[in-house]
């Protein structure tokens, strides 16, 4: 039996030189995309799927071109969020198309593909398959559909990150420093904490961060109408950002998400006005950095 020690080079595979030539397949993919925006926070549960489709909806309404790729493939909520739920990728000429919202707004994620009723499981090579080879293979699934979707050209691709500080580090490496970041957070000392260890980690990487969302800043009292704190404010945990914007709990933005369908434009909910501000302040932002 041959050991690894017998193995001289890449024993004939030319892996380097795959990975090589799948990269620049992805740059070239990608080369009608302007900007790529990956929404983070390290913390799960504070908005970042819910606020990259506001996000979205509210550059789609100026006129921008926009794809979501959900990348929490475990997770995904994009296709609920975007009221897609059986629309599965098409094979066409430049390559598998992307279905769209309603709304107008592309969405790449499993859960078009794979009903809510099952999970994403990827083969195993061993028994007690570990974490970090589950993700290599998330990554390298992630990688595949860079490579192979026809994106076409678009203004924005936003990325919906899943949780963990570490993990957002590796999704800023496997991007790459074209991605620029948006962190979201809650008031709360607990979802600023986290979110403070993702900048951290995220500061070893050469990605812009762009600034950071105050997500569920308070609540509108349907009863006294006024804006009451959901969560205690923690100042203290300074998260040297630019903030972007904060954004009220909204009862009726949380049904309408989960009912996959877009604010009425007219509506005069906080939450649709600050995700309004918010989106143009990220294409200030962009562009005054890019
Ligand atoms: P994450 O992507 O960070 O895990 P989600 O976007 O899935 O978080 O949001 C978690 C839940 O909170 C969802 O049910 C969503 O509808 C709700 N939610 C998020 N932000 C708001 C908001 N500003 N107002 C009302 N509900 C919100």
């Amino acid at each position: 039996m041959k050991s690894y020690f017998d193995i001289t080079g890449d024993g004939g595979s030319d892996v380097l030189g795959q990975v090589a030539r799948q990269r620049a397949r992805i740059k070239e993919n990608l080369s009608g995309v302007r900007h790529m925006v990956a929404i983070a926070s390290g913390k799960g549960g504070v908005g970042k799927s819910t606020l990259t489709m506001q996000i979205a909806l509210a550059l789609r309404a100026g006129g921008s071109r926009i794809t979501i790729l959900d990348a929490d493939l475990n997770g995904p909520s994009q296709a609920r969020l975007g009221g897609l739920s059986h629309a599965p990728l098409v094979p066409g000429p430049a390559g598998l198309s992307v279905p769209a919202s309603r709304a107008g707004i592309g969405i790449l994620s499993m859960g078009t593909m794979i009903p809510e009723s099952q999970s994403l499981e990827f083969d195993s090579v061993a028994e007690g398959d570990s974490h970090i080879w589950r993700s290599t293979r998330e990554f390298a699934a992630l990688a595949d559909l860079l490579a192979t979707v026809a994106w076409g050209d678009l203004d924005f691709l936003l990325i919906d990150l899943p949780p963990g500080a570490e993990r957002t580090f590796q999704y800023a490496e496997f991007f790459g420093e074209g991605t620029a970041f948006v962190l979201v957070t809650l008031p709360s000392a607990l979802a600023r904490g986290v979110v403070s260890r993702s900048v951290s980690a995220l500061r070893r990487a050469p990605n812009r961060i762009l600034g950071y969302i105050e997500n569920m800043s308070g609540y509108l009292c349907p009863g006294c109408g006024q804006v009451k704190p959901l969560f205690p404010t923690a100042d203290d945990v300074d998260l040297d950002l630019t903030h972007l914007g904060s954004v009220p709990f909204d009862p009726q933005l949380a049904a309408l998400s989960d009912a996959g369908e877009p604010m009425p434009a007219d509506s005069p909910s906080e939450a649709l006005a600050a995700t309004r501000s918010i989106a143009s302040r990220l294409i200030q932002e962009l562009e005054k950095t890019s």
